[in-house]
């Protein structure tokens, strides 16, 4: 078992991006995905302001500013796992603010370069920290094959038949990184969620764009796709959150997750989305102040599918230079 009074079974601890949950969950902890609680509430916006005030500079992305302002307002969330490198350096510096203000930090490091033996080792020591048995966290990867074998079924009934809309496809995908912190409620709900949406009718033959990137931070985005009769049939990151390939085991499939590695894996990843859901275009979303923004020129290189770059910088609507970009875009695209 861990030493740390806040990692005792059924304590919420926080994560700064995707990393082995099952880890989490086999020591009976709670995962709370902060993007997501960040950008689930209403206070989003307020949020990002609240963290400028508390000294958080104007040029560094929302997101971790939102993420600090998140736990400002959930003190229950004693414990935070942050991915010291393969997000970003910024949280790192982020896991040592909240270490100086006495939250619990640990640090997971995806490694760099993508090798089996360094996440591996990554992996155990996680294990070690949380207190939980390699066989204990084994169940928990096979408890959750199925779940995970339907939100792939979702992901086909969005770019196969267009069953699944964009926008329903991008919140489930996104709340795969912790089961909307409540596994037990998420698995019932994704299967009734599945079961109706089989039973509607197909709705194909609109622009077909992906979204490679990490996730827009815009509110409306998917409704404003919706009204220039654009499907979003693939979102990069968000699928790649909800672990889509079958792993022999844990660290496979930690090391085909893209995200926390270099472009070659997402570049392929994203070839094969390109071709196998027929997309007609893939929009590139950048957070303004993130080094992602310098992988534009990467995608435009070696991708062979129209690409329309957007920048978002805080929880608000398009703007409407975005809103006339994504419309000549579509424009352009429709058969
Ligand atoms: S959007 Fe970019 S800068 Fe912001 S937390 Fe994610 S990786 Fe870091």
């Amino acid at each position: 078992m861990s030493s740390s009074r806040l990692l005792v079974p059924g304590a919420r601890v926080g994560l700064t991006t995707t990393i082995p949950v099952e880890v989490v969950l086999a020591a009976g902890l709670i995962p709370v995905d902060l993007n997501n609680l960040f950008i689930a509430s209403p206070e989003a916006l307020a949020m990002v302001s609240r963290a400028e005030a508390a000294g958080f500079p104007r040029t560094l992305c929302a997101w971790i500013k939102g993420i600090y302002a998140a736990l400002q307002d959930h003190p229950e969330i004693g414990a935070v796992i942050a991915a010291c490198q393969g997000d970003c350096s910024n949280t790192q510096a982020l896991g040592e603010i909240l270490e100086s203000q006495g939250r619990e930090v640990i640090h997971f490091k995806f490694p760099y370069p993508r090798e089996r033996e360094p996440l591996a080792r990554e992996i155990a020591a996680l294990m070690a920290r949380l207190g939980v048995t390699p066989e204990a966290v084994a169940r928990v990867r096979e408890r959750l094959a199925p779940l995970r074998r339907q939100l792939r079924r979702l992901d086909r009934l969005t770019w196969e038949t267009g069953q699944v809309s964009g926008q329903e496809n991008f919140l489930w995908l996104i709340e795969s990184s912790d089961f909307a912190s409540d596994l037990d409620a998420y698995e019932p709900r994704l299967t009734a969620f599945l079961k109706e949406a089989q039973a509607r009718p197909g709705a194909n033959g609109r622009v077909r764009l992906g979204f490679a990137g990490i996730p827009p931070i815009f509110t409306d985005l998917w409704d404003y796709l919706e009204d220039l009769n654009a499907a979003v049939v693939f979102h990069e990151f968000p699928r790649q959150f909800s672990m889509p390939y079958e792993s022999p085991d844990l660290v496979d499939q930690y090391l085909r997750y893209t995200y926390p590695y270099d472009i070659q894996g997402r570049l392929a990843d994203l070839k094969e989305a390109v071709a196998t859901r027929r997309l007609d275009g893939l929009v590139h979303y950048t957070q303004s102040f993130c080094f992602r923004q310098m992988f534009d020129q990467i995608l435009r290189d070696h991708l062979n599918v129209p690409i329309l770059t957007i920048e978002g910088d805080r929880p608000t609507k398009l703007d409407s230079r975005s809103r006339m970009r994504l419309e000549a875009f579509t424009d352009v695209l429709r058969p």
